[in-house]
């Protein structure tokens, strides 16, 4: 664990470093989860927003875009219940004066048990070598199944007490479980209580009365409130998605972990409007759906996971997270929730108007059900650069820090280097630049030894480096290195843009989604 939370560290500093992350109001000394992308940073971004939405609605003809306002009428956040019920249970610890959700508290208690489990499991596999049989020992060997009857035991008690919004029982687990703060390291609690989460500000000057509105918590009311516009003016049928990207606000209590939980974020929603008593076969599909994509970027497919929410949201009847392995544990990147009719419903009651779907298949109307596909920018940019991050010792005893960027996504596509700054290397280069520029995101460097450029390269994930010497200048050729196996090859200058192309073009990717 501690090896873990050290290669974080270094995670983090390496995105200052390198231009990706940098802390907001940084020379005011910063404000607490916020954050700022950089020159790299931003590229990569919008990389991955192009990723998503391209997937998204280049890929399906029945999914359009959308881009609506942040500031909304307030009476949508009464409607879609997050006045009353968007509230995170909060609980302190009065020694070290810390404040912790009680939720996460007891979730982390619940991956201790998970841990001891596998624990158990791993010393045994070693012990017992080929002949070892998982099952047979999960469900024979005593410590494993006591940690197990804990676990469940805690498990069905804090989801109970979860959906019943039961505070004081959430807080007599922690008392039960023996949860001490990890910063006092005692038990002292106060009362769990519950906490809004929406920043609210004023539109209009006060004399004249003005409206208290919302910063939005999260795009999709923004997209509920217009389907009727984007079905009717698109001529959308059912079933038809509408995909937005957009800035969304919370105030975060616990903000910690850099960009995993910020105050200011971005999110890439989709809504998917279907037919009654058909939500749960599209919510199989979205999932299997979803999967594929972050499956396709090629960090490893051991490193999600799906988990099936145990507290259903007020308006889901079903719901899963895919979860990515980040350095500290498996954590939600993506929601993917079937939200029942109880969104749209709630817009025609609060607002009056009439905003059912008429079907001309079946010449009726009804309010559709709906599958959201959640995804946090932020938290997908992290756990791209956590699977990305490697230290590599090399051959000759140097250690290098690499970015294994998918190729598709990465800031830099190719550096163009001039071998020395000399004998008219540099002019080819540029002349190579100017040519390749229109296609590509390029960088050209020319200080440094040519070893130290690489480096630079490697630490922001260029996967292709281009380097001009003299033999280039009498042949046209140039070397091309690749990032990950540093392997070199030389090739004509007229081939680089064909090269280059197969290796960062996003449609490799969309392939593998369709196939
Ligand atoms: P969590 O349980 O971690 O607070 P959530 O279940 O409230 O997340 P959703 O409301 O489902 O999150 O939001 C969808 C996605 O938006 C999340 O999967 C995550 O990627 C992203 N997201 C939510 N809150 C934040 C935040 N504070 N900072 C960054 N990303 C966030």
């Amino acid at each position: 664990m501690a090896q873990q939370e050290d290669v974080f560290k270094k995670l983090v500093s390496h995105c200052k470093e390198y231009g990706f992350v940098f802390p907001s109001s940084e020379i005011y000394d910063g404000l607490a989860a916020v954050y700022d992308y950089g020159q790299m940073g931003v590229e990569l971004k919008n990389n991955i927003k192009k990723y998503w939405w391209d997937s998204m609605v280049l890929l399906n003809d029945n999914i359009v875009g959308i881009d609506s306002s942040i500031f909304m009428h307030p009476t949508i956040w009464k409607a879609s219940g997050h006045v009353d019920a968007f509230n995170d249970p909060l609980i302190d610890n009065k020694d070290s004066k810390k404040r912790y959700r009680a939720d996460v508290l007891i979730e982390d208690q619940l991956a201790k048990y998970d841990d001891k489990i596998d624990k158990e499991v791993a010393k045994a596999a070693k012990r017992f070598g080929d002949s070892f049989d998982e099952a047979q020992f999960r469900s024979t060997n005593t410590r494993v199944i006591e940690h197990q009857e804990k676990r469940e035991a805690l498990h069905s008690r804090f989801s109970k007490a979860l959906n019943a919004g039961d505070l004081e029982e959430l807080r007599q687990i922690i008392v039960d479980e023996e949860i001490v703060c990890p910063i006092s390291g005692t038990k002292n609690w106060t009362e769990v209580r519950q906490f809004n989460l929406m920043f609210s500000t004023e539109m209009g000057s006060t004399s004249d009365g003005a409206l208290k509105v919302y910063l939005r918590p999260e795009t999709a009311q923004g997209i509920f409130v217009n389907y009727l516009n984007v079905q009717k003016t698109g001529r959308m049928k059912i079933p038809f998605g509408i995909a937005q990207i957009g800035k969304a606000f919370r105030n975060e209590i616990v903000a910690r972990q850099f960009i995993f939980r910020m105050r200011e974020f971005e999110q890439m929603e989709m809504q998917f409007f279907v037919k009654p008593g058909t939500e749960l076969d599209w919510f199989a599909k979205w999932k299997e759906n979803r999967l594929k994509w972050h499956k396709a970027l090629g960090l490893g497919d051991q490193k999600y996971r799906f988990h099936d929410h145990d507290k259903l949201a007020h308006y889901a009847n079903a719901a899963t997270d895919i979860e990515f392995e980040m350095p500290f544990g498996f954590k939600e990147v993506e929601g993917i929730h079937s939200r029942t009719n109880f969104d749209l419903s709630q817009h025609e009651k609060f607002s009056g108007k009439n905003i059912k779907y008429f079907d001309p298949d079946l010449g009726e109307s009804y309010t559709p059900y709906v599958i959201e596909t959640s995804i946090g920018v932020d938290r997908m940019f992290l756990s791209i650069m956590a699977g990305s991050y490697v230290e590599e010792q090399l051959e000759n005893g140097e250690t290098r820090v690499v970015l294994q960027l998918p190729a598709a996504l990465a800031p830099i596509k190719l550096a163009i280097l001039p071998l020395i700054k000399k004998d008219d290397l540099p002019e080819l280069a540029k002349e190579i630049m100017d040519d390749l520029k229109f296609d590509f995101k390029c960088q050209y460097d020319e200080k440094d030894s040519i070893g130290k450029r690489y480096r630079r390269q490697d630490a922001i994930g260029t996967p292709f480096c281009v380097t001009v010497d003299h033999q280039s200048l009498e042949d046209r050729t140039v070397t091309i290195r690749h990032r990950d196996s540093m392997e070199q090859e030389r090739v004509a200058i007229s081939e680089l843009k064909a090269i280059i192309s197969a290796g960062v073009s996003m449609k490799e990717l969309f392939k593998k989604l369709v196939k």
